[in-house]
């Protein structure tokens, strides 16, 4: 009898010309880099074997494997949701379709947060609308006194968020919560309260990148009609939860930072509203003081 043909086996160096072929066809902007990242991710081999091994073979597991993954790219799935993860601040945070991938912007949001606790002894902190927990978790990190209370109205979210939390080897100090913005917590709970709102107008999520628009949580992104619903919705409810001189620190979408200003000043609950500037100098952070 004689065996079927075998399938020939494909080098390391095709296999990754062919993935770099397959995500430019797909029009990802760096195919070579995005496709090396896939490939050390899905097969058992380090970066330097990419350029300096490319005759050994890849096994028929390996390959499908590492196919898989290149496709779900090329149908331009966010790199972070076919890899699992995203980098932030100090950490590896895991991410799921269920979380927003955390943004290097919102890494101020932290750097803020913590410049707000600076002389508080043993913080109280809460981050609403947690996602994946980055917020929540690099404060716990990076402020040991402090105690976080994270919230989400996304259950699948919470889940994400608590195995990042754990990972961290923070979970003693960041306790979640299901809830809508801040649900009950008590009056004057908080030395800070942070949050990175949904911000995009309803009208402008599909005219994004299909990255964003076809995969990432729209409860995370959608802001409401003008894209500020949440701003308003947190302006009224955080002061009571504060403490006096304590510090709500959001994260503000583009062009948003004077309406938003506007709005905190036309009351008489800060003492103070400022305003950061992210690395495109754009107005990315509110910082407003409880009176
Ligand atoms: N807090 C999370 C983050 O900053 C999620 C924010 C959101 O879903 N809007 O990434």
């Amino acid at each position: 009898m004689v065996a079927p043909p075998e399938a020939p086996l494909l080098s390391l160096r095709a296999l990754r010309e062919q993935a770099c072929l397959i995500l430019t066809e797909a029009g990802i902007e760096n195919p070579q880099q995005e496709s090396d990242w896939l490939l050390i991710a899905a097969l058992p081999v380090k970066r330097h074997a990419l350029t300096l091994d490319g005759d050994q073979h890849v096994p028929p597991s390996e390959l499908e494997r590492a196919m898989e993954m290149v496709n779900r790219r090329a149908r331009r799935e966010p790199l972070q949701y076919v890899l699992g993860t995203q980098e932030f601040r100090s950490l590896e945070i895991a991410v799921t379709p269920d979380v927003l991938i955390p943004r290097p912007e919102t890494e101020l949001l932290v750097e803020e947060a913590l410049q707000s606790l600076l002389d508080v002894r043993n913080p109280v902190v809460a981050d609403v609308g947690t996602g994946s927990g980055c917020v929540a978790i690099s404060i716990a990190k990076e402020c040991p006194r402090s105690t976080v209370a994270a919230t989400d109205i996304s259950r699948p979210a919470l889940g994400v968020a608590r195995a990042n939390a754990i990972s961290a080897g923070v979970c003693s100090r960041v306790r979640f919560f299901q809830a809508d913005l801040l649900g009950a917590f008590a009056r004057g709970a908080f030395h800070a309260i942070v949050c990175n709102p949904p911000y995009i107008p309803s009208e402008e999520i599909d005219r994004l990148q299909p990255e964003v628009s076809r995969y990432e949580p729209r409860q995370a992104l959608n802001g409401g009609e003008d894209g500020l619903a949440y701003y308003r919705r947190l302006l009224a409810d955080t002061p009571s939860r504060l403490r006096h001189g304590g510090h709500l620190i959001l994260e503000l979408g583009y062009l948003q930072a004077q309406i938003v200003k506007n709005m905190a000043a036309s009351t008489e609950d800060w003492s103070s509203v400022l305003c950061r500037k992210d690395a495109a100098g754009i107005e990315r952070i509110l910082v407003a003081r409880r009176a």
